[in-house]
Order: C-alpha cells, then structure tokens, then sequence
C-alpha cells in the first residue's frame, strides 16, 4: 500500500453520491509532503518522457501539479473556469461537466501557454467519469501540443472515465485506485497495482 493509499484509509470520507472526500489533506487543508511523494511517483512513472509542461485544471488540480513540477522542473498551466460565454481569440476552450457540483463549465488556457512544441503531462486530483480529462485532452489537442501521458491522484475505478481515456490510447497512471467505497460503513477498497 503506498502513501496515499494509507492516508485516503486514515483520513478519506466516503459521503453519498460516490464522492470521497480527501479535503483534510488534499483539496482543502493540504498536506504539501504528500503532495511531494505523489509529485515524486509521478516523476518515476512518466520522467523518461520529454514533458515540457503541466497542464491541470482548477482548483484542485494545482497543488498536485505543483507537486509534481518540482520534480519534472517545468511549469504548471491550470486551465481557468470561465463564467464568460464570449470567449475571445486568445485562448483555447473546453466545456466541462463538474462531477461534484453537477453544473458546467467552460475551461479556458491561454493561447500563451500552450502550443505546438509543448509535451504535456495531464494531472488532476480525481478522476470519475473523465469530463474534466477530457477537456484537458481536447484543450492540448487544440493546441496542436502531444499528450504525454495523464497522472492522477485517485482513481474511482468503479466508474467509466478510466476505462473510456485508456481506451483512447493515453498512458493513464493513477496512484491509488478506488474499487467499491461504501458511504455507510465508511470501508474503502483499493485495486492491487
Ligand atoms: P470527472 O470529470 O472525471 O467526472 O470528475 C473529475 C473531477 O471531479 C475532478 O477534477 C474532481 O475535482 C471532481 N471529483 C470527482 N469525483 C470526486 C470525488 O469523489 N471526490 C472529490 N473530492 N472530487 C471529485
């Protein structure tokens, strides 16, 4: 069992709805050596790839990224959640389905950041039925840069967005997958990689 894997057992919240919350560690309150570790298992899962970039998506995304940029030594580019529907020019954009807050959003990273000669590594915090993923992948794609590989920090692996992005082709390396997690005993169980 790796570190995440321990403290998503000690800390994780199983609520209704199929979501985990991790917010006492991860996406609220922050744990930025953990953060380390799983930036450090990135490294070794993806290092031997010519990234260039971190592209990830707010909020959540960007501790992770960080985490992981400090052992790729590139920059993060988190893609902004955008209230305005007359996107202009200078950027590229995805619409996103929030899993947790059921509502949509347009995406947005600026043509600055991203463009042909980048080699990008995907993080993200989750990954449920792969929206937000999908978006990130269609946002790179736009931008003519290659998908590297996607790195996430839990997979829940009982719902379909690790199957459809892994069938797209994309080397997809989560570090801790979630298999069943049950709301009211509160038990958790991970898929042995
Ligand atoms: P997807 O787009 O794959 O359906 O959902 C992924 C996004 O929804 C992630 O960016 C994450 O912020 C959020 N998310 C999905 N499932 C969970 C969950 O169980 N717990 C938390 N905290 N966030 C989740």
């Amino acid at each position: 069992m790796n570190c995440l894997e321990e403290r998503i057992l000690k800390d994780g919240v199983v609520k209704s709805g199929n979501v985990l919350k991790v917010d006492s560690f991860l996406n609220h309150q922050m744990d930025v050596e953990l953060m380390d570790e799983m930036g450090k298992e990135f490294y070794k899962r993806f290092g031997h790839k010519p990234i260039n970039k971190i592209l990830t998506i707010e909020a959540s995304g960007i501790a992770i990224a960080c985490g992981a940029a400090r052992h790729f030594r590139v920059p993060v580019v988190f893609a902004k959640k955008s209230q305005s529907v007359n996107i202009d020019g200078d950027v590229y954009c995805a619409e996103v389905e929030s899993f947790t807050h059921k509502n949509k959003n347009n995406v947005i990273v600026s043509k600055k950041f991203l463009g042909p000669e980048d080699h990008v590594l995907i993080i993200d915090d989750f990954l449920a039925n792969g929206c937000a993923l999908q978006g990130l992948v269609s946002i790179t794609e736009a931008a003519g840069a290659t998908v590297e590989g996607i790195g996430i920090a839990v997979e829940k692996g009982f719902q379909i967005g690790g199957r459809v992005i892994r069938n797209l082709g994309y080397q997809l390396e989560s570090l801790a997958i979630v298999d069943a997690m049950d709301a009211e005993s509160g038990e958790i169980t991970f898929r042995q990689q």
